[in-house]
């Protein structure tokens, strides 16, 4: 009986590359759409446009996140992976003294990561509102290494908790979601093929798609 708990819960946690590749043609013909919602409109500035864009897709994986909550706590993950092939450790490069970077569990770095996003927003000299106020000097870095974390939710929800967001109906949603994402990173040059670890062949499927219908 314990033994065929352990099998059902291993199966739950290792999700094969076939059901990720099946899982992403769900979304097929939404690509060249978002591929044009994500170019950098005529005479906009591109921070300012990198900082919106940040905005709602921490905003959206907050969201998803959140719908599953109860599924991801530091029992069913005590650490941040995706698949057993890629550990994430938390580190907070704001404090250079020294830090090594750490396990965590699931919602620990979930948690960590978003309060520490969160703590830009609110900075004035990073994330400015008002108009005609510049982003600081090293503002496309900061973007790079803010969307390379965030990515990792997804990986994590994709690899661990694929059931509960189906079972929940969100799976249409998240796809979206990780797609328009994708099409970003693409277009404004913010990840490599290594960021994306364990969902590489996924985003490429996600990129193809995005490809204008040929006639
Ligand atoms: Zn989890």
């Amino acid at each position: 009986m314990q033994q065929q708990q352990q099998q059902q819960q291993q199966q739950q946690q290792v999700t094969n590359h076939r059901e990720i590749r099946s899982y992403a043609e769900q979304t097929l013909g939404s690509g060249s759409s978002l591929a044009k919602a994500v170019k950098l409109p005529n005479g906009e500035d591109v921070n300012e446009w990198l900082a919106v864009y940040i905005v709602d897709f921490y905003n959206q994986i907050n969201m998803l996140y959140g719908t599953i909550t109860e599924f991801c706590s530091p029992t069913t993950c005590p650490r941040m992976i995706a698949t057993q092939e890629y550990e994430y450790l938390w580190q907070d490069p704001m404090h250079r003294n020294g830090k090594q970077p750490v396990s965590m569990s699931a919602p620990g770095y979930v948690e960590a990561l978003m309060e520490w996003i969160q703590g830009f927003l609110d900075d004035e000299t990073i994330f400015p509102t008002k108009m005609g106020v510049p982003f600081p000097k090293q503002f496309p870095v900061l973007v790079k290494t803010i969307m390379k974390r965030l990515f990792r939710v997804y990986a994590h929800m994709y690899c661990h908790h694929f059931d509960e967001i189906n079972e929940l109906g969100l799976q249409t949603h998240l796809n979206t979601s990780l797609k328009h994402f994708v099409l970003f990173c693409k277009e404004f040059d913010l990840l490599s093929r290594k960021d994306y670890g364990p969902l590489d062949e996924l985003v490429d499927r996600m990129l193809e798609d995005s490809h204008p219908a040929k006639a």
